[in-house]
C-alpha cells in the first residue's frame, strides 16, 4: 500500500519540519487566539488542496465545516488570485476552485457526524483531499446531552473524527481558539486552556466536566498541534506536538495573498 502523503502548506520551514506538510490520515489541530490567522491558514490549505496539480495543488475537493460562519469565498478567491495568479487568471478557474470547496454549516455535532458518516467510506474515492473543521469548540458547544452521557457522546464524536482521517486517508484540520496570553518559549498550552473559548455562548456550554473529558479524548485524537501566536508584533506558527520534530517556531505574515512567510 502506498503512503498517504502530505498537503504542503507553502511555508517552507514548516513543510520541512513536517516532512512535506500536513500529513494525510491524521488529525492536525490549529490553536491560537482570535484573529491570529487560523481561518486564513485554512483558506490557504483549501486552495492548495483543490488547485490542479499542474499548478502545484492536489487537484482535489475540500469539505469545509464552517461552524462560526467565518468562511469567506470572496477572501479565498482574493488569496487565490494573489498567491496563484497564473492558475486564477486561467479561464473559469476561480469558479471551478470555488465549486471544489464544499462548505457545510451543521447546526450540531450530531448533524455533522451523521452527514460525514454517510460519505466516510467514499471520501478518498470521490477525490476529497482535505477536511476542515473551523472551529471544533463551536461544534461541541452544540451538543445537547447532559452530564456523563455528554462526555461519552463527545468522546465518541472525537474518536469518529479521528477514524475519518485514518479510514479515508485524508488530512483532517481542526481549529480551536484559546485566549491570548504571554508565556515563555518552553511552556505548553494545557488541555484546560485549549478547551477554553472566549465566546460567552460556548463558555456557558463547556462546563468543567466537559472540559476535562474533551482534554483526555482530544489528547489521543490529535497527532499534530500547531500553535499560532504573536510576540512583539510578529506572528508565529509553533509546532507544539509532532511525532517527527522538536518544538520549532516559524514566523508568518497575513497579506492579500493570505498566510505567507
Ligand atoms: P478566530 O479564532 O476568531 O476565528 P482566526 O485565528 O481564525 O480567529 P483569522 O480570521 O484567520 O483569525 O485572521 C484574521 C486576521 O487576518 C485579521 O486580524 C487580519 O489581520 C488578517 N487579514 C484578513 N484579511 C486580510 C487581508 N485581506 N489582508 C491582510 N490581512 C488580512
Ligand atoms: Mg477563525
Amino acid at each position: 500500500e502506498r503512503m498517504a502523503g502530505h498537503l504542503p502548506t507553502c511555508l517552507k520551514g514548516l513543510d520541512n519540519a513536517l516532512c512535506g506538510g500536513i500529513p494525510f490520515g491524521v488529525v492536525t489541530e490549529l490553536v491560537g487566539p482570535a484573529g491570529i490567522g487560523k481561518t486564513q491558514f485554512c483558506l490557504k490549505l483549501s486552495l492548495l488542496a483543490s488547485l490542479p496539480s499542474s499548478y502545484g495543488g492536489l487537484d482535489g475537493s475540500v469539505i469545509y465545516i464552517d461552524t462560526e460562519s467565518k468562511f469567506s469565498s470572496r477572501r479565498m478567491i482574493e488569496i487565490g488570485y494573489n498567491s496563484f495568479p497564473e492558475a486564477f487568471h486561467a479561464e473559469g478557474m476561480a469558479q471551478e476552485m470555488a465549486g471544489r470547496i464544499l462548505v457545510l454549516r451543521p447546526t450540531s455535532l450530531s448533524e455533522f457526524t451523521d452527514s460525514l458518516q454517510k460519505i466516510k467510506v467514499s471520501l478518498f474515492q470521490h477525490g476529497v483531499k482535505l477536511l476542515i473543521i473551523d472551529s471544533m469548540a463551536a461544534l461541541l458547544a452544540g451538543e445537547g446531552v447532559q452530564g456523563p452521557q455528554r462526555q461519552h457522546s463527545l468522546g465518541w464524536h472525537i474518536s469518529f473524527i479521528k477514524s475519518v482521517a485514518e479510514f479515508s486517508r485524508i488530512p483532517v484540520v481542526v481549529t480551536n481558539q484559546v485566549r491570548s496570553q504571554s508565556r515563555d518559549e518552553t511552556s505548553h498550552y494545557s488541555f484546560q486552556e485549549l478547551s477554553r473559548v472566549d465566546r460567552p455562548e460556548a463558555t456557558t456550554n463547556l462546563d468543567s466536566h466537559l472540559v476535562a473529558a474533551l482534554g483526555i479524548h482530544w489528547a489521543h485524537a490529535v497527532s499534530i498541534r500547531l500553535v499560532f501566536e504573536s510576540r512583539s508584533g510578529q506572528r508565529f506558527i509553533k509546532l507544539a506536538k509532532s511525532p517527527l520534530s522538536p518544538p520549532l517556531a516559524f514566523p508568518f505574515n497575513i497579506t492579500s495573498s493570505g498566510i505567507s512567510l
